[in-house]
């Protein structure tokens, strides 16, 4: 055996090697299919293979693939940073380019330290997040996240920034009803608020359905329009971390827009070039960026990488195709399609205790017990086995964090926007069999 020199995510795991993507399937080197059933990780948005976006790759870098920001500014840059503007409904965002959605975060929480500083408020620096969320894998964006066990080894190294409870109505951490909670876990920041003190803190950031860490969790109807109002009352900048649900993924542009509500700060990622290029931006409100214009005129951050031609050049590829092929839409109703066909599957399989998500943005918790939400002990590593079983099958799925910090075992299922109806109903029947194969096994485990 030759000596490995790539490290892998599991070192010692026999990873197949990829040879092409088409549409919604990858292939790898035996012949094997895969349908991407989630989009590697909610990323490959409109699929893989799309001869426009090789087409406006080539064509930019025939002219020039890289400058350096601080040398020049590029056609593709400009236009995306006004095309992203436009998207949102509010159209009065400044765009900073990077290249991960853990820097879009990070940026966005410095972008919101340094607001702060320009008017003169320097104790405004730490940022509240909820348990439950995941903003990224850099320390900064770490610090902000509530997902232990990606925190766990570097804790000393951490800001130890507040957390609040998360909206998620499944396991309610009041144990209240949502029908009739009057909202109790957005009120939880104001509590928080009030204990730390407002002159503290710069700047809240959620997921608007929280992704990684819970599993396409959707929060009450109005949780958003409170925390923007608790927010605005207490002088705290709103972050929108949508690098999971933007650009189309929840059948709107932004998942924000369904609650109608225009955060000062967005962090996007994956889908902004639905994997073709890394690429990434934080969103940064006119009234957040003015004393900035004002001040020091210049933002401290950003990297050797921020806003290259060619990654923007891909994302206006990727914007055009999602628009023109109407995707956004295609999300809107085929996560229909979707939902109904794992709510149908959910009816047969008493494991599966919720189905909820929005668009194509969709997540399944498994419980011992339905009646009342048992969950599966954290050893028995069901979200795991799930996901290699229908790895096996030739079915790609995304795990959620799986039974750590209050959250169940959870997948999330998201395909590219392009999936067909029949390709749902294949990917379904694949998910079914394999949750049936590592039911048998447990009713095996346990006879024997
Ligand atoms: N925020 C959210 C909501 C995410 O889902 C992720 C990635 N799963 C990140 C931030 C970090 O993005 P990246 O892995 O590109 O750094």
């Amino acid at each position: 055996m030759e000596r490995e020199h790539l490290i892998k995510p599991v070192l010692d795991h026999p990873y197949p090697t990829v040879q092409y993507g088409k549409g919604v399937f990858l292939y790898d080197d035996q012949g094997k299919a895969y349908l991407d059933g989630a989009s590697g990780a909610v990323t490959a948005g409109i699929g893989h293979g799309v001869p426009e976006i090789i087409e406006a790759m080539t064509e930019q870098a025939s002219k020039v693939s890289f400058v350096y920001r601080s040398q020049f500014t590029s056609e593709p840059a400009e236009k995306l940073a006004k095309k992203l503007s436009d998207l949102e409904p509010g159209g009065d965002y400044w765009a900073f380019f990077v290249n991960s959605g853990s820097e879009a975060t990070e940026t966005a929480m410095k972008i919101a330290i340094q607001h702060w500083q320009e008017k003169g408020r320097f104790g405004k620096n730490k940022v509240i997040s909820r348990r439950m969320s995941y903003h990224g894998i850099t320390m900064g964006a770490l610090s902000m996240s509530g997902h232990v066990l990606r925190r766990r080894r570097f804790i000393p190294l951490l800001e130890d920034f507040p957390v609040v409870a998360p909206p998620y109505c499944y396991r309610c951490p009041f144990k209240l009803n949502a029908a009739s909670c009057k909202l109790a876990c957005a009120d939880d920041l104001e509590t928080a608020i009030k204990r730390i003190g407002a002159e503290h803190i710069a700047a809240f950031i959620a997921e608007p359905i929280v992704g990684a860490a819970g599993g396409a969790i959707v929060p009450p109807e109005g949780y958003y329009k409170r925390i923007k109002e608790i927010c605005d009352r207490h002088e705290i900048l709103f972050i929108a971390d949508e690098v999971m649900t933007g650009i189309a993924r929840t059948g709107e542009m932004f998942g924000m827009q369904h609650d109608g509500v225009e955060p000062d700060l967005i962090a996007l990622g994956k889908g902004l070039s639905a994997g073709y290029t890394p690429m990434a931006a934080t969103l940064v409100k006119d009234h957040v960026m003015a004393p900035i214009l004002q001040g020091s005129k210049s933002i401290m951050a950003g990297h050797t990488y921020s806003a290259n031609p060619q990654s923007a050049a891909v994302s206006l590829a990727v914007l055009d195709y999602i628009e023109k092929h109407q995707l956004a839409q295609a999300a809107q109703s085929r996560g229909v399609y979707l939902m109904a066909k794992l709510r149908q599957l959910a009816d047969g399989i008493e494991i599966i205790g919720d189905v909820r998500g929005r668009g194509l943005l969709l997540g399944i918790e498994f419980v011992r017990n339905r009646d009342d939400k048992e969950m599966f002990p954290p050893a028995a590593g069901i979200t795991a086995r799930i996901i290699d079983k229908a790895f096996h099958k030739g079915l790609l799925v995304y795990p959620a964090a799986g039974a750590v910090d209050g959250a169940g075992d959870a997948i999330i299922v998201a395909p590219p926007l392009v999936i067909t109806e029949a390709e749902i109903d294949l990917l379904v029947l694949l998910l079914e069999e394999a949750v049936r194969e590592v039911m048998d096994e447990l009713a095996r485990e346990s006879a024997g």
